[in-house]
């Protein structure tokens, strides 16, 4: 039986985004979503997935012996780090969160049977990295309060209550929806991105939380005139509005997460090879 398991740790450290050519000039053009402080520090979270056989002792890998592996190669040394400096690999390719956790990939993987990398900046950005190059994503969390109410109009209220429950009471209701986008594509090894972070957030605020954020969805949203607002159908629609505008940011959509509340969400994979 193949199981995968994963173990979290965390570390604090800082680092700057600026192109490594440019390192020793008086100005330094810095890039990036936190370009107006080119020195800033993350309490990061680091998610190791392993996979493999369930062992004789019912374990995949011994939990202790992971933690001191991922201590002793990763967090000792990155703790309290300045990350440019740290690692060798930084001098040629900029510790942007992805970058970090590909790098941390192949410090691991003759250590531990790696399955994925997951790397948090902070609870509303992270990085995935599955060994595959220079291929990682990046997903962005972003925050839209709305109203809805689900209702086809050609059925009776009793109808609509026996399908869609309270959703289907007369005068709607809200909801603080989470919003997780992640996109896919190669790392720079010049700049350490894949994709311009400000760019794919001014993309995401513009497409679809300005235009949803404080709506009753059924009225305000063209789309959901004819279309139920469900939590599917809004992740849907909110794949339909970025797959472009984010493949023309030189990178694909990959995934929509879509939380309406604690308990209910919903994910749509978005390429077409990796589509449900
Ligand atoms: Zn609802």
């Amino acid at each position: 039986m193949k199981c995968i398991i994963n173990r979290q740790e965390k570390f604090s450290a800082i680092r700057h985004y600026c192109l490594p050519e440019l390192e020793n000039k008086e100005v330094q053009p810095c890039f990036g979503i936190n370009s107006d402080f080119p020195v800033w520090g993350n309490n990061y979270l680091l998610i190791v997935f392993l996979g493999g056989e369930l062992g004789s002792y019912g374990m995949v890998q011994n939990f202790s012996k992971v933690k001191k592996t991922i201590q002793k190669e990763i967090t000792n040394q990155l703790h309290n780090s300045y990350l440019n400096q740290i690692w060798p690999e930084f001098q040629q390719t900029p510790p942007t969160t992805e970058n970090l956790a590909r790098v941390i990939w192949q410090r691991l993987k003759s250590h531990l049977p790696l399955f994925k990398i997951q790397l948090f900046e902070s609870s509303e950005i992270w990085a995935e990295y599955l060994g595959l190059n220079m291929e990682a994503s990046v997903t962005i969390k972003s925050y839209f309060c709305a109203a809805h109410r689900l209702f086809i109009p050609e059925l009776t209220q009793e109808e609509n209550y026996a399908i869609y429950g309270k959703c289907a009471r007369p005068s709607g209701h809200g909801h603080n929806y989470h919003l997780e986008v992640s996109a896919i594509g190669k790392i720079d090894p010049r700049t350490g991105q894949i994709v311009d972070l400000t760019a794919l957030q001014q993309l995401i605020d513009t497409k679809v939380i300005e235009p949803f954020d404080h709506t009753f969805l059924n009225i305000d949203i063209p789309y959901f005139a004819k279309v139920i607002p469900t939590v599917e159908n809004i992740a849907v629609y909110i794949c339909q509005l970025l797959q472009q505008p984010i493949s023309d940011l030189g990178v694909e959509l990959e995934k929509v997460k879509l939380m309406e509340t604690p308990k209910n969400s919903c994910e749509i994979y978005c390429r077409s090879s990796r589509s449900i």
